[in-house]
């Protein structure tokens, strides 16, 4: 997907998003400083992918809305899944094609802000290696907003006191190739989270298995240095 296009429709999800009454193309394309016929376009490839949805009203008037307002709990996965992998196209393209950068962006994520939420999260409580095998689901399921992400966490039988396993259910990455960074942000995000809740332990965190290798999880090997 072009970047442009990522990012017109990333634009088009974020101010459905903020109404409640739907939007006509003509309105849409007004916000959004496109002509009609492109909007209009947009909009039919958004719909047929499932982010926004399209009710008639009277003869000639047609109005979207996102597909969030839907019913279902797994619709709503379904759709929260969408909107990560889009916002993911928008911001990381450039880094799709280099695992190392998106690791980066995900190492840089975490000093700048998710640590802060658990170091005041777990104020005064003393961090070992053994005990943040616990704290990592919990950073997992944090980072990846989404329902249906779940985080478990494993013992490494090969070496037990130094490092764990911890296996991602239902990743974002859905299994896509295109969207493999997202597996390698998060890894930076571990190692990030890791290492500056316990300062004085560095961390090495590897993807072992992922989705996009027909895996059935996504699975990481976290080892103390
Ligand atoms: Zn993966």
């Amino acid at each position: 997907m072009a970047k442009r296009s990522s990012e017109t429709q990333f634009k088009i999800l974020n101010i459905l998003e903020k109404e409640d009454l739907g939007l006509t193309v003509t309105q849409i394309a007004e916000k959004i400083g496109l002509n009609r016929n492109s909007t209009a376009k947009y909009l039919e490839i958004m719909a047929g992918k499932e982010l926004i949805y399209k009710v008639e009203r009277g003869k000639t008037a047609k109005l979207f809305y996102p597909q969030r307002k839907s019913k279902t709990f797994e619709e709503r996965a379904n759709y929260m899944v969408s909107f990560y992998q889009l916002l993911h196209s928008v911001f990381f393209n450039d880094f799709l094609e280099d695992p190392k950068k998106a690791r980066e962006i995900g190492y840089a994520m975490a000093k700048k802000g998710a640590t802060d939420i658990y170091t005041k999260q777990f104020n005064g409580f003393e961090f070992t290696f053994e005990n943040i095998t616990q704290l990592a689901a919990i950073a997992v399921e944090i980072t990846y907003p989404i329902p249906n992400v779940k985080a478990q966490v494993h013992i490494n039988q090969e070496n037990s006191h130094k490092s764990f396993l911890l296996t991602i259910e239902n990743c974002i990455c859905e299994g896509k190739q295109e969207y493999r960074s997202i597996c390698e942000i998060q890894a930076g995000l571990l190692k990030g989270i890791i290492e500056n809740l316990i300062a004085s332990t560095k961390v090495d965190v590897k993807e072992i298995e992922c989705r996009c290798d027909g895996k059935d999880h996504c699975t990481y090997l976290i080892t103390q240095l």
